[in-house]
Order: C-alpha cells, then structure tokens, then sequence
C-alpha cells in the first residue's frame, strides 16, 4: 500500500507549512518541497520512463534538489544508489556494472561522459534541475510491500570490493521510528547536516529523524569548523564523526605539518555558545575517551555515542538521559533490535532493520547470515556491568600472537595515553624466522 511507502509512513505531507530545510538561509517548507520533489517524479516517470524497482545512480552534490530527486525515487518506488562524488573512474566503472542503472546523474560529467552508451540516460545534475523546474509537480506515491527496496547503499569496502546493501522503505523507516524514541526528536528540532548525503549516516540515520519527526535540517555543504560554530546557536541537534569533535588533526604533506583545527580547537566553543542545542552523537568510528571529556570540558554536552553500520542501520546506542551516557561505550540495543555475542566475542544482529541482502550476490549474504537468520556484523565486543556494548574491533584486525587474541585497540587506547602521541594505529606483522641456510 501507500502506507509502506517511506516518505508517506514519515508522514511528510503532514503539516505543509511546517520548514523543512533551512539552505544557505533560504526556507524550503515540506509543502514547497514535495512539489520540488513531484517535478522530479514528473520527469523520471515521463522523460526517462523510471518505475519501481529501477536503479538510478547518483553522483550528485549536497544540494536540495539532490534530495528532491533522492525523496522522487523512493516516491516513485525506484531504487536510489548514492555514490560518493569523490569515486575514481575504476570505482565508478565497477558501481555501474553492479548496479546496471536506467539512469546516471552525475555533478562529474568530464568523467562520467564514458558512461554514455552503456547506460541507457547519463545526466548532468545542473540540466535535469533546470529541466524539471517547469514541469507540473505529480505527487502520486507508488504502492509498495514493507520489504521493497529503496536504497541500495554500498558499504565503503573496508573489508575487499564494495558490496551493495539492499536496505528497504519497511527497514528504514522502522529504524527511523526507534531513533526518533530513542533520542526524543520533536517537530521542534533543527538538525545541523554536515555529514555527507551518500551514506548511511547522513542519508539514513540523520535525514530520517528529521523527516519522521517533522522538524528541520540546517543544511550544509560540508563539516567545516567556522560554520558549525555559527550555526550552534540555530540548531539543537548534530550528527557526526570522531573527528568533528576532537581538538584537530594533525597530517604530514610533503614533510610539511598540517594541522587541522576541529570542534575542541575552536577557541570559540563554550558552554554558553551551546547552551539551547540538545544533543550531540557521534558514531562510525571509534571515539577516544579523550575526546569525550575534552568535549564535556569546552562544550558543557555529554556526546551521545552509537553503533550501527550500512547493513542494519542502527544497532545499539547511549542512553538518552545524560547522567546514564559513558565514554567508551556504544550503548544498549534500540527498541525491537536484538544483539548477542558469541563465545568468539563476535557481534551477531537480529533487527527489523536489517538489509535485504547483498545486491547481486546470494553467496555473500548467505555467509554473512547464523542459520537462525542473525547478521554477522564482522565486530567484536563485550558487555559491560551496565549491560552496555563495548566495541574492541573489527574481526578482520584481530591479531593472533603468542595464541593469544590482541585487538588493535586496545593497544592503541594505551599508547594514545602518552601526551607525546595524538594518535596511533596497530597492526600485525608477520615474522617469519627462518634458520641460516635452510631456505
Ligand atoms: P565494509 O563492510 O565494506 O568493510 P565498513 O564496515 O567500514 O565497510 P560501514 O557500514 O560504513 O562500512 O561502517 C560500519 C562499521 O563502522 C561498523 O561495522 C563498525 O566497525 C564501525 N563503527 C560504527 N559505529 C562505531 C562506533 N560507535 N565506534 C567504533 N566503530 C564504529
Ligand atoms: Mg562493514
């Protein structure tokens, strides 16, 4: 039905005159926007002949018609495949391969002009926005089953080539309703979005609290220091990465030192600065302790961290109440979500938002799947006494020495101690001793 449909179970014709998205100053309401999003509709369906389950490829900038044509797509019932706009030729070359679009929108099209011929439409984002600025919005909602797929997400390939995650309107929306539960969203919210809009962070998890709240984005290009600054005292929630919130970075370019100054280097951030914003999360990579409490120092805010990946959304996170969040910790499952761990220390996932499976690739998903259907989410971890997971790494990293497992973190966790080192990486290396003359 209708209702399974992702933007319609977010209820986002709701309150038209409710605003929607705050872009370089300029106020976009829902109302305005679902017909932003209807022009889209109109062209895909009429100009490029686009219905459910077609894939369109999207290499396409922060803007708001990009998410005019990524809302356009699930509207539509069409499968929406982000790109990351940074992917070289190669990369690209394998995504659409993988993906066989009807469509390819690209923001590159010096780069993507090869892709002419063997997709049957290649875009320039610029043109299809001018291009559907005139036409009459068409705002029908495609029916769907709960389990149809909306998006098909490619994790970042940490682990080989990237696999692309089946994620369905059914999973995304009931992860978006555990969050908004989880972490009090209200239709008074205004969410600073700097996180890129091609991942699971900034597409999902972020985009979808907003939506099925009602409340508004602040929408930015990009993290940039300055401007998250300025725009504190507008917002009251943000989303983001270790790195937003640590001091800085410091990375070594043709033997010069660069340091790149983040949230805790900013002589600016103050108690007083944040005093109307709600919450800070943090999530996708390990936040040292550090950080944390630099951060609770300068801001005055506990960050509120989570676990989750590509594959099953969000899986555990800290507590809502502040007194109740940790450092270190990644928090406790989300409502209707199961998580267990093996004797191995394993992460093993049951959830109502788990992927579909691996697009293309049967052999895979089966393997990452428990005869009893939970995910094996390639993390290790462990409870603490309060019941909350900790992560120690990723299986992969796990280092056998002496027969004994050392997870890389936990040495690195003891040399960032010393003052002298900001940050560290462990890895394993294999010694071979071979006795002279033997071979
Ligand atoms: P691939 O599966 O292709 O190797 P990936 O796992 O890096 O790619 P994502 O799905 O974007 O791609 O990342 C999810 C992973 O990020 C998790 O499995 C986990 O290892 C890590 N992660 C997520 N949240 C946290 C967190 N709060 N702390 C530490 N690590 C985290
Ligand atoms: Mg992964």
């Amino acid at each position: 039905s209708r209702e399974n449909n992702l933007t319609v179970r977010a209820r986002m014709h709701e309150d038209p005159n409710k605003v929607f998205v705050i872009d370089d100053g300029k106020k976009i309401t829902y109302g305005d926007f679902l017909k932003r999003a209807g022009q889209y509709v109109a062209s895909l369906h009429q100009h490029y002949k686009i219905s459910k389950g077609d894939r369109i490829l999207a290499r396409v900038s922060k803007n708001v018609d990009a998410i005019a044509l990524y809302v356009a797509c699930l509207r539509l019932g069409a499968i929406y495949v982000p790109l990351n706009p940074a992917y070289t030729k190669q990369e690209t070359e394998h995504f659409v391969k993988d993906a066989s679009p009807s469509l390819f929108v690209t923001c590159n099209e010096s780069a993507d002009k090869e892709f002419v011929g063997k997709v049957q439409h290649v875009l320039k984002e610029s043109d299809l926005s001018a291009s559907t600025s005139k036409l009459s919005p068409n705002l029908d909602v495609e029916n769907l089953e709960s389990d149809d797929v909306g998006v098909i997400c490619y994790t970042s390939g940490t682990t080989g080539l990237p696999k692309g995650a089946m994620l369905t309107h059914g999973g995304l929306s009931s992860n978006a309703e555990a969050l908004i539960d989880c972490w009090q969203f209200s239709k008074n919210d205004v969410q600073l979005h700097c996180l890129p809009f091609f991942h699971i962070h900034g597409l999902f998890v972020a985009f979808n609290c907003t939506i099925f709240s009602h409340s508004t984005l602040l929408w930015r290009p990009k993290f940039d220091v300055s401007d998250v600054i300025k725009h504190i005292p507008e917002s009251t929630v943000m989303m983001g990465v270790p790195t937003y919130y640590r001091f800085g970075i410091i990375g070594i370019r043709n033997k010069i030192c660069v340091f790149f100054s983040r949230l805790c280097g900013s002589s600016k951030l103050s108690p007083d600065l944040c005093k109307t914003f709600r919450v800070f999360i943090c999530a996708s990579a390990p936040l040292p302790d550090e950080v944390w409490k630099d951060f609770q120092k300068k801001s005055g805010h506990t960050i509120l961290e989570r676990y989750g990946m590509t594959e099953a959304q969000v899986v555990t996170s800290n507590s809502y109440s502040v007194s109740k969040r940790a450092p270190s910790v990644q928090g406790k499952p989300l409502k209707g979500v199961d998580v267990r761990i093996t004797d191995t220390g394993s992460i093993e996932v049951k959830s109502p938002s788990l992927f579909k499976g691996y697009w293309k690739n049967p052999e895979k998903t089966a393997k990452d799947f428990t005869q009893d259907g939970y995910f094996i989410t390639g993390d290790m971890g462990q409870w603490d006494k309060n019941e909350n997971l900790v992560l120690l790494g990723r299986s992969k990293d796990v280092i056998i020495t002496g027969g004994l497992n050392v997870y890389p973190k936990e040495v690195e966790d003891q040399l960032d101690q010393f003052d002298e080192i900001e940050e560290s990486a462990v890895i394993g290396i294999k010694i071979v001793l071979m006795a002279k003359g033997v071979g």
